[in-house]
């Protein structure tokens, strides 16, 4: 690439040549953003030296591979307050909120400020009300990084809600808080108790940052959402996973045991029609019950979880944090990869055919029209035959979901089950939109209960699993924090992705790690350097297209070859105009 940009440059340009030369340059500007590591003993989680042999808390041996965890950890504050300095963020921050809220006046839910928890801390001068302050989403969601080995990787992320949707899912916005690199799952409690408190100083202090016209100001922010997939979310709140006891955290519910025929459990919901979505849990419940576990650990109790609580959480100490409502029901994993896969099969599977014959048969007619389809440019992925079901992405249960569903399953399906599938693509689609009007909400909420209550009838009880049951508060959380396409681990899989990417060979990971998360950063503090005033256009596009902006468009361009796709601005207006 260094070579590449060389051909390019005029004669006698200072451009370094090796990739060491450029990695030292970067160096300078992101050596206060460089992370800390801190090492764990996997077998106690005591915290270790790097370079230790024995565990001295428990003498376990540290040489055997998985022995050590880590995890590396970046300062909110530092990262923060690089973004300060850009113009463009301290422009987007102080204004895009009340623009919105003066656009919408509460009257449709098109983003997170017209949720009921944003407005809780905006309304009556609260602290989102002031320009200075901010508040942020949380995601975590663990992937594997190899397929050969079983160690895998959980970023933290924070995205800073005031910035307009299309900027805060981008890379360079978002605050990277950490990543937690080991064999086993994450400790929560030692993981985020840095973040932790970090963000209560932030919530009620603030820090003093200097922005990019060099004024000082104070800036409290507030961690308003988590958005999780459900192992993550049992981590991060400390309860037990989808398939215990009360592991809904939206209510107190508790469950049963579902055995299968086939010899397989799962932990099953019946759908109540007198209380379908209560009784609820509250942040006064969760208290209790946090209380009664630590009662219960203190008297050696053998089970001491209490409707779902296995502990104290460290979010429970941030003063403005919603327990219940902040924690989202992610619709990638939930409905997606849950629900929509769950139904197709029911439908298509061949472990199925003979119990479903009817629908099986139909399989030949189902692949044709979706290989039939040609998708309009907004759809990145072609529709693909059912044969491919086992690789299809999230974003292909939803496509089928939300686009080619409804078509398709009219010659399939008879009309109860048909009508049935239409109840969810319409309340998915009506939540998804950009503007959800409150009778909207409230004709969601009828469809997805009356989902929920027939799904047991018509495919029956062993299918009322967790993703099924979380549906009935789908509609709560939408009220609560926007709607779906704001909040969902769609946004984050791509970070995900960037970081595994990132990472060639188990050896040194932590360093590897440490490169790609400095260089993270670099790109926008570059940009302020060196193009926050500058005039030259040029230099401006050239930016633009390296950073990740160019991402998205990138990804719907035609590939040429097998991966090679056009790149520069000649492409761009060809296909932009
Ligand atoms: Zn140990
Ligand atoms: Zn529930």
């Amino acid at each position: 690439m260094l070579r590449l940009i060389a051909c390019i440059l005029p004669h006698g340009h200072r451009l370094m040549g090796s990739l060491y030369h450029f990695k030292n340059m970067m160096k300078q500007y992101s050596s206060d953003l460089l992370p800390t590591i801190i090492y764990h003993c996997n077998n106690c989680y005591s915290s270790i030296e790097k370079s230790s042999k024995t565990c001295p808390s428990c003498g376990k041996s540290l040489t055997r591979t998985g022995a050590v965890a880590y995890f590396l950890q970046l300062k909110i504050v530092s990262q923060l307050a690089s973004l300060w300095k850009n113009s463009e963020f301290c422009d987007m921050v102080r204004n895009h909120r009340f623009q919105h809220i003066e656009k919408y006046k509460g009257r449709r839910l098109a983003d997170i400020y017209d949720g009921i928890l944003y407005q809780k801390l905006f309304r009556d001068n609260g602290v989102l009300s002031n320009a200075n302050n901010i508040s942020f989403s949380l995601n975590t969601d663990g992937a594997p990084l190899f397929k050969s080995s079983n160690i895998s990787v959980w970023p933290v992320y924070l995205l800073i809600n005031e910035l307009p949707i299309a900027h805060r899912k981008k890379r360079m916005n978002s605050l990277f808080y950490g990543v937690w690199i080991s064999s086993s799952k994450p400790q929560m409690w030692s993981f985020l108790k840095p973040l932790f408190e970090e963000l209560k100083l932030l919530e009620s202090d603030g820090h003093l940052f200097t922005d990019y016209f060099g004024e000082v100001f104070n800036c409290k922010c507030v961690l308003l959402t988590c958005t999780c997939d459900l192992p993550a979310r049992a981590l991060v709140y400390n309860c037990l996973q989808f398939n215990g006891d009360n592991s809904c955290w939206h209510c107190l519910q508790r469950g049963e045991t579902y055995k299968h025929e086939t010899g397989g459990i799962s932990h099953n919901f019946q759908y109540d029609e007198h209380d379908p979505k209560g009784p609820p849990r509250t942040k006064e419940s969760v208290n209790l019950d946090v209380d009664k576990v630590m009662d219960n650990v203190r008297r050696n109790v053998t089970q001491s979880s209490v409707n779902g609580h296995k502990g104290r959480f460290w979010f429970m100490y941030l003063e403005t944090f919603d327990y219940i409502n902040s924690c989202i029901i992610d619709y990638m994993h939930g409905v997606c990869l849950g629900v929509v896969k769950t139904l197709l099969t029911i439908w298509f599977d061949k472990k199925n055919k003979d119990k479903n014959s009817s629908f099986f048969s139909k399989r030949g007619l189902v692949n044709c029209v979706l290989q039939e389809i040609k998708p309009t440019i907004f759809v990145s992925r072609i529709p693909r035959a059912l044969d491919e079901i086992s690789h299809w992405k999230s974003s292909e249960y939803r496509n089928f979901l939300l686009y080619w569903g409804i078509p398709i399953l009219r010659y399939v399906l008879d009309m109860e089950l048909y009508t049935h599938f239409c109840l969810l693509a319409r309340s998915i689609f009506l939540l998804s939109k950009e503007g959800v009007a409150f009778d909207e909400l409230q004709t969601a909420e009828s469809a997805l209960l009356l989902f929920v209550e027939h799904f047991q009838i018509l495919y029956g009880e062993r299918y009322m699993t967790f993703n099924v049951h979380q549906l009935v508060h789908l509609t709560d959380c939408v009220r609560h924090t926007g709607p779906l396409y704001v909040n969902n681990c769609f946004i984050f899989e791509d970070l995900n992705g960037y970081i595994v990417k990132q990472i060639h060979s188990t050896q040194g990971v932590d360093t590897q790690l440490t490169n790609i998360i400095s260089m993270l950063r670099v790109p926008s503090r570059m940009y302020t350097l060196y193009l926050k005033d500058t005039t030259n256009q040029e230099a401006i596009d050239l930016y633009n297209e390296l950073s990740d902006s160019v991402t998205a468009r990138y990804k719907q361009l035609d590939e040429i070859e097998d991966g090679i796709r056009p790149l520069g601005s000649a492409t761009w207006k060809h296909y932009f105009g």
